[in-house]
């Protein structure tokens, strides 16, 4: 009994510890809209760990909490800038200066700005926004939740915006996975875009959480994918009032930037607001663009 009770408590502990993303991502919280089946409940998710030595740090939350559930062996932590390594051994990752070789920045002095975890229920707020201020994205898909966004996938596509595929089930283990699964949550959610938008390019992959391996860079290099990391992450799915978003992705962004928001994953309110301010200011500063497909 006691012990029952001991296990509920820390049980309850590491829901705290992990919450945000892992409670943003949770279903039923946020405008769900049909239920969206959005990343798993007792997971953080989310691109929470920031591994990127050159990343704006978050300006507020705290690195995940002390269970570090968050990070279970986060890609070189807070710290050391994983190296592109070019081991002897395949897979080697990838050519950018992010984790496992993931790129952080767009090669040019072009911003691109990219939408995680969706299509969920603000994604066309998102777009109307981008639309509204002459501004093209890119946008991260889960697998999953793509036919039941089937319409947002079509505007996302006609509107000029990039896809980026961010696998089938938004598995934080990814990395620790067999090869054939990793692919499979890559394929499918590649399939499950082409049954919509059959002639899209996705040209990009960015892995859950941030929480790279080589062989997860090198396989979607295998599929055609480049792998995106970010060089700048306001941490807007845990919901920080607008102003720290804002000042947060305002104080960071320099020319060339792959900056990371959530269009999904919970209630993206306070990504919406600060999106008001974050887009005419940085289009006032720098070319934004979709990351390019050709
Ligand atoms: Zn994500």
């Amino acid at each position: 009994m006691a012990r029952r009770r001991t296990a509920t408590l820390i049980l309850a502990a590491l829901v705290l510890a992990l919450a945000g993303c892992g409670a943003a991502h949770a279903a039923g919280t946020g405008p769900a809209w049909k239920a969206a089946p959005v990343a798993q409940p007792d997971t953080v998710d989310s691109e929470q760990p920031d591994p990127a030595p050159t990343s704006a740090a978050p300006t507020t939350p705290p690195p995940a909490g002390p269970k570090a559930g968050a990070k279970p062996g986060a890609p070189a932590g807070p710290k050391a800038p994983p190296k592109p390594t070019p081991s002897r051994t395949t897979p080697s990752g990838g050519p950018g200066p992010g984790p496992a070789g993931a790129l952080t920045t767009t090669g040019t002095a072009a911003v691109a700005l990219t939408f995680d975890d969706g299509p969920y229920g603000q994604t066309g707020q998102v777009l109307d926004l981008l639309a509204e201020h002459h501004i093209k994205a890119t946008f991260c898909v889960i697998g999953r939740q793509v036919a039941d966004g089937a319409e947002l996938i079509k505007r996302i596509v006609a509107e000029g915006h990039s896809l980026c595929n961010h696998t089938w089930s938004h598995d934080l283990n990814l990395r620790n996975r067999p090869a054939d699964q990793i692919i499979a949550e890559m394929q499918k959610t590649n399939d499950a875009i082409h049954a919509i938008v059959p002639n899209a390019p996705i040209k990009y992959f960015r892995n859950p959480g941030g929480l790279w391996s080589a062989q997860t860079v090198s396989i979607a290099a295998s599929l055609g994918m480049k792998s995106i990391h970010w060089a700048v992450d306001p941490w807007d799915w845990k919901q920080p009032p607008p102003q720290v978003i804002i000042n947060n992705v305002l104080g960071h962004t320099r020319a060339g930037s792959i900056v990371l928001l959530h269009d999904g994953g919970g209630d993206r309110t306070n990504t919406v607001i600060a999106l008001r301010t974050i887009l005419p200011s940085l289009a006032s500063r720098f070319i934004l663009i979709a990351l390019p497909t050709s």
